[in-house]
C-alpha cells in the first residue's frame, strides 16, 4: 500500500499561537518539532503496519519545515514551494491520503489558527454551494484524481469540518480542542502519539477495505472567494475566468477540477500581494 501524507503545521500537537508556525519567529522551532512529532507518529504506524511506500508532502508555509535527515530511509519527502498541486503534490502515486496537522477553515469558532490558504485575505470560499477550507479543496482535488482521503488529524474543529464533508467513514484524530483561535486544551505528546498511531491503523484498514471516502462533486463547478478587503478583490479580479459579484467577492465556473484549484490558488496568491 502506498500512503500519501499532506502535512500542515497548525493542527499539530501543542501548537496554539501564530508565532509557533511562522518562520523567523523565536517560537518557530516548536512548530517544526511538533509537526515532525505528529508526522513521525503516523509514518511509524504506517511502516509497522506494512505500508510499502510513504510519500510525505510538507504543506505548510514555505514547505521546508520537515527535515529529511530525521525521517526513516523509506520515506519520500516532497519539500519546497512552489509546486503545481501545492498541499497535495505527489498524491497521484498513492492508494490513500492522510491530512495531518490540518486546521479548520477561516471563520470557524474555537478553531486553532483557523484560515483558508492565507492568513490575510480569504474570508470565505465556496464550491458548488459548500463552504470549504483547505481540507475541502484538497479533498476535492484528491477525489478528482480518484484518491480516497482516509484520515484527518488536527484540532476538534477541523475533525468535525472534515467529517461533515467526507462522511462518517472518515477516520479523524482530534489531538487538541480549541478554546479560541490562539488557545487550546492540549494533550501530552506521548498521548497524542498513541492516538495518532491508533487512528492510522484504522485508516489503513479502511483503505484496505476500500471504504475510505472519495470526495466527488459533479461539474460544472461554481467556485467563489470572498476576500477580507475590496483591494484584494480588485487585485485578484485580473485572473482569467473571474467575475466580480460584489466589492469583496469573485466567482468563477469551470468544468475541470484542476482549473478550480488553479483559479483559487491564483486569486489567493495575487490578493496576498496587496496592502490594504
Ligand atoms: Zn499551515
Amino acid at each position: 500500500m502506498r500512503i500519501f501524507i499532506s502535512a500542515d503545521m497548525e493542527g499539530a500537537t501543542g501548537i496554539v499561537n501564530p508565532e509557533q508556525v511562522r518562520h523567523g519567529s523565536g517560537e518557530y522551532y516548536f512548530g517544526r518539532k511538533m509537526q515532525a512529532h505528529d508526522v513521525m507518529a503516523v509514518v511509524q504506524a504506517c511502516l509497522d503496519m506494512g505500508a510499502e511506500e510513504i510519500i510525505v508532502n510538507d504543506a505548510h508555509g514555505r514547505m521546508i519545515n520537515l527535515d529529511i535527515e530525521s525521517m526513516p530511509r523509506s520515506v519520500h519527502l516532497i519539500s519546497g514551494f512552489p509546486k503545481i498541486l501545492e498541499m497535495v503534490e505527489g498524491v497521484e502515486e498513492s492508494d490513500g491520503v492522510f491530512f495531518v496537522a490540518y486546521h479548520a477553515m477561516a471563520g470557524t469558532e474555537k478553531a486553532v489558527l483557523d484560515h483558508t490558504f492565507s492568513d490575510s485575505c480569504v474570508h470565505d470560499l465556496t464550491l458548488n454551494g459548500w463552504r470549504i477550507g483547505e481540507t475541502g479543496l484538497n479533498a476535492f482535488l484528491c477525489g478528482a484524481l480518484g484518491k480516497p482521503v482516509a484520515m484527518v488529524t488536527g484540532d476538534v474543529a477541523v475533525c468535525l469540518e472534515a467529517r461533515s464533508l467526507l462522511g462518517e467513514t472518515l477516520v479523524t484524530c482530534p489531538i487538541k480542542e480549541g478554546r479560541g483561535r490562539s488557545s487550546a486544551e492540549l494533550l501530552h505528546p506521548d498521548i497524542t502519539a498513541e492516538l495518532l498511531r491508533a487512528a492510522t491503523e484504522e485508516a489503513l484498514n479502511i483503505i484496505d477495505k476500500k471504504s475510505a471516502p472519495i470526495f466527488r462533486l459533479s461539474p460544472p463547478y461554481e467556485v467563489s472567494v470572498t476576500f477580507n478587503y475590496t483591494v484584494q478583490c480588485d487585485a485578484a479580479s485580473v485572473v482569467p475566468g473571474s467575475e466580480r459579484c460584489s466589492g469583496r467577492m469573485l466567482r468563477s465556473a469551470w468544468s475541470d477540477p484542476m482549473d478550480v484549484y488553479r483559479w483559487v490558488v491564483s486569486v489567493v496568491e495575487i490578493a496576498s500581494t496587496v496592502r490594504w
